[in-house]
């Protein structure tokens, strides 16, 4: 045995997915898909994104390569097992050999699980966990149009349950996307409230990746460089959403941000934030965003991690980890998801329950101060 430092965590590290970043990147779709082998795409996306355009472009980019092309437009908002059969049904029928996600995360999860089921068979919750896969999958094109969840740079496909709403995690470095096309022009048409949420979104995943027990010297230089472009930019995108200057810098820090998810993992702010999505309906973003400062107030007790928070802070110019804390308090506001859990129809009596399942999360074994459910419930009290 030879322990090191916490920071000095072992890693393993194969970039898999190759990361073109511009404005009209999109035009490079097709070539792409052909020099991967494609002969017959399925785009992967859902009605707002061929609303604005975007869907529309891509498959004439595609066409145009010579390609066929079949599109699934009809992805829904926190993707269950109904949205990946249906994906698989239309892949199959129409014989596919690339899959495309076009949108934001639930689009790019839906492609992920699609290419679990069509080259590996079975269902969905025979994929939840890690590297249960065992044939190779399709090559598969991520493209966001929203800055947030950063599933362009990671090799996990998050699909719910239809029935019991279970959300599983379904990890293999095969269904990383071969390529992510970051064109920052496509995430201009987000409506304000996509950009709010999925933005404190991706700030709360530089905060978490960068605390981790799992953190590595590797993760961390993606955390900070998250961490500091979306610092720097997310209230910049609510007040001029058309700067692309600042849309672009969110988009990086959410893929940088993803990339340190899949070298680190997340913490305890997304293990409080599962439950009040899944029984009180709160949108993810929001829900991190709330349970983010209580969180980062218990972690700062680790002598350790509050100088991790003390270091962030110091790099976008912020004295303290008190300072820190309170500045993400006032981005969430500025974003207008401020809010007590109490107006989501959270009560005192549901507390526990909800605390219970917080520490029961997986995400919960990663957070860099051990925290049990009497934790989770003074942080949703406080929160209230
Ligand atoms: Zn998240």
């Amino acid at each position: 045995m030879h322990p090191l430092s916490p920071l000095l965590n072992a890693f393993d590290w194969q970039p898999r997915t190759r990361v073109i970043f511009g404005p009209d990147t999109l035009e490079q779709v097709g070539v792409l898909a052909r020099d991967l082998g494609g002969c017959r795409a399925l785009l992967v996306t859902d009605a707002g994104i061929v609303a604005a355009g975007h869907a529309g472009r891509a498959c004439g980019f595609i066409a145009a390569a010579g390609l066929q092309v079949e599109v699934d437009d009809e992805v829904r908002e926190n993707p269950t097992t109904r949205d990946v059969s249906r994906c698989v049904e239309i892949a199959r029928q129409g014989n596919i050999d690339l899959i495309i996600g076009l949108g934001g995360g639930s689009s790019m999860d839906t492609a992920k699980a699609c290419n679990f089921i069509l080259t590996n068979g079975g269902e969905m919750k025979d994929y939840w966990g890690v590297g249960k896969a065992t044939k190779a999958m399709l090559p598969l094109i991520a493209i966001p149009t929203t800055a947030g969840t950063g599933s362009e740079c990671q090799s996990a496909a998050l699909i719910a349950d239809e029935t019991t709403h279970q959300k599983m995690a379904c990890l293999d470095p095969k269904a990383a996307a071969r390529v992510a096309i970051l064109d920052p022009l496509l995430t201009l048409s987000q409506p304000a409230r996509v950009t709010a949420f999925t933005g404190i979104d991706a700030l709360a995943h530089a905060l978490e990746t960068a605390a981790t027990r799992k953190r590595t010297a590797l993760s961390a230089a993606f955390s900070g460089e998250a961490f500091s472009l979306c610092f720097t930019s997310l209230l910049r995108v609510l007040d001029a959403p058309d700067d692309l200057d600042a849309r672009a810098r969110m988009q990086l820090g959410a893929a940088f941000a993803g990339a340190a998810i899949e070298n680190s993992m997340l913490g305890a702010a997304h293990s409080a934030a599962n439950p009040l999505t899944a029984h009180h309906g709160v949108v993810h973003g929001q829900a991190v965003g709330l349970m983010l400062p209580g969180v980062m107030r218990f972690n700062a007790g680790l002598p350790e991690t509050a100088a991790q928070y003390t270091d962030l802070a110091a790099s976008v110019g912020l004295g303290s980890v008190k300072e820190l804390i309170a500045r993400v308090e006032e981005v969430v506001a500025h974003a207008g998801l401020r809010a007590p859990l109490s107006s989501f129809g959270v009560t005192r009596e549901a507390i526990p329950g909800l605390a219970e399942e917080a520490a029961r999360q997986w995400t919960a074994t990663f957070n860099p101060r051990t925290i049990a459910a009497g934790d989770f419930a003074r942080i949703y009290e406080e929160a209230l």
